[in-house]
Formats: C-alpha cells, structure tokens, sequence
C-alpha cells in the first residue's frame, strides 16, 4: 500500500478555491494525500485556515503573517495572533519570513514583524514555516537566534521548515545544521531548476519534506494552470528520480518528517476527508 503523503504547504483557503475546494480536498485524498497544511498569511487567511480545518479532518492549519503583510501588522493583529496559537489544532506559526524579492513591506518592518513572531513560537513551543526570497543572508542571523531558543531544540523534533526552498544545497545545509527540514515544492519539476534538484538529491532523506504552495507553482506538467494538493505526488516522483529510489520510499520518510514536526503522533492519525 503506498503511504500517504502530506502537502506541507498550501493556501487552499484562498478564492482560488472558492467554486471547488470540496472537490480539491476529494482529488486529494484520492491521490493518497492524508493530511494538508493550510497556512495563514494574514488576518483574514488564518482565521478561513482553522474554519477549513474545523470542517474537515486531515486539514492542517497554521497562522501567520507573510512579510508582504508586514507593514499592515500592528499590536492588535499580534495580539489576535497569540490567542489563535492558544488553539490547540494550530500546528505551527507561519508563514513568515522576509522578502527583499518583492520588498512589499519595508525590510526594517518585515524583520520586526519576523522576530515578533519568532518570539511568539519559542513561547508556544510551536514550530516555524519560513517564507524567505531574495534574503538568504539576512534571514539567517534571524533563524539561528529562534533557533537556538525554541524549546523544541534537541526534543527530538525539528524546529521549522524552510518553505519552497529555493537556495543552494550548502545553504539548505546550513539550515538543517540549525534544526530545520527543508521543503521541496512541484517546481524541482522544471527543467531549468538544477539546483532544486542538487538539494533533493544532496539532503538527508530525514530532513525533507513536500508541499505544493497552491494555488501558486504547478508541476511542470500543469503549468499555467492552478495548483493543488493533489499535485503534491509531482515533487515525491522527481525526487525519487533524482536520488535513485522508489517513490513509496520518498512518500514514506516525507511523511514521517513531516507528521513528527507538526506533533501529529500515532494515535491521531485521521487522514483527509
Ligand atoms: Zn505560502
């Protein structure tokens, strides 16, 4: 029986989704995927993430503001943030990270609003999902002072994923020395993305794990259209392919990864429906 598989990262909640969610969670669970992260990335998306899980099992929520959001995050929507990490299905904060790409929110903003939530994670004892573009540099001094202190650092569990990981394989590196596993997204599908394909071949098949980021991305054989979930096999085939071993291998210990860092143990095993 092949393992099911887990889509670490999507933003299902959006409007995107709004004529077929239903439908897309359904494709999901038919293509063997058991659990889905819903990842908040403003007010608004976090608290449509824990309604969608409240709705469905196997849904995934976790809240956060996205650097874009930065400059609109003041003391209010910090505080609304603390008291939605107090539920207790929220599986990590995120995402959150910096964005000097876009550069939507300035970078003096964008840090503050990433430290204070970085604070916020150590404090719940919750892991990170970290959204960095353009900031590799930047980003780390942040990573390694949440790191250091989260109080999941040597509890057996990793303390954050580096989101559609899109750096170079001794950068993914430095980041699993910190406590990080790092997420391959369906664009290690494309043609052009050597590196993506370095990282999945070059990490620890312990430290990696899948997501899809829909509707954003697609596989290379869905390009131009909307991703989802059920797309997230497309990243498990290509790294199966780049490391030489069988698919079921790659769905197995992506899964194991990823269940142990959202705390999902043995008993509360209620896959997507
Ligand atoms: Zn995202």
């Amino acid at each position: 029986m092949t393992p099911v598989l887990v889509d670490t990262h999507s933003h299902i909640q959006m409007d995107r989704f709004d004529d077929d969610r239903q439908a897309a969670i359904a494709r999901a669970a038919e293509a063997s995927v058991g659990y889905v992260v819903v990842c908040g990335d403003d007010p608004e998306t976090c608290a449509s993430a824990l309604a969608l899980a409240r709705a469905h099992n196997g849904i995934l929520p976790t809240v956060g503001y996205h650097p874009h959001e930065a400059a609109q995050i003041g003391e209010a929507e910090l505080a609304q943030l603390r008291t939605w990490s107090e539920d207790p299905a929220v599986r990590a904060i995120g995402e959150i990270g910096l964005d000097y790409y876009r550069e939507i929110s300035p970078p003096e903003v964008q840090a503050r609003v990433l430290d204070a939530q970085l604070d916020l994670a150590i404090e719940r004892g919750l892991p990170v999902l970290v959204h960095s573009r353009a900031a590799e540099d930047a980003i780390a001094a942040h990573l390694s002072r949440y790191a250091e202190a989260s109080p999941l650092r040597g509890s057996g569990r990793e303390v954050g994923i580096m989101h559609c990981f899109g750096g170079t394989l001794e950068q993914a590196e430095r980041y699993v020395e910190m406590g990080f596993l790092i997420s391959l997204a369906c664009t290690v599908t494309y043609p052009k993305n050597e590196e993506a394909r370095r990282v999945a071949s070059g990490i620890s098949l312990e430290k990696l794990v899948i997501e899809t980021d829909s509707p954003f991305l697609p596989p290379q054989e869905h390009r131009g259209k909307r991703n989802e979930p059920a797309f997230v096999s497309a990243a498990a085939h290509a790294i199966a392919g780049v490391r030489g071993i069988s698919f079921d291998e790659v769905a197995a210990a992506t899964t194991a990864n990823a269940l142990r860092l959202f705390a999902i143990d043995a008993e509360h095993r209620v896959v997507l429906a």
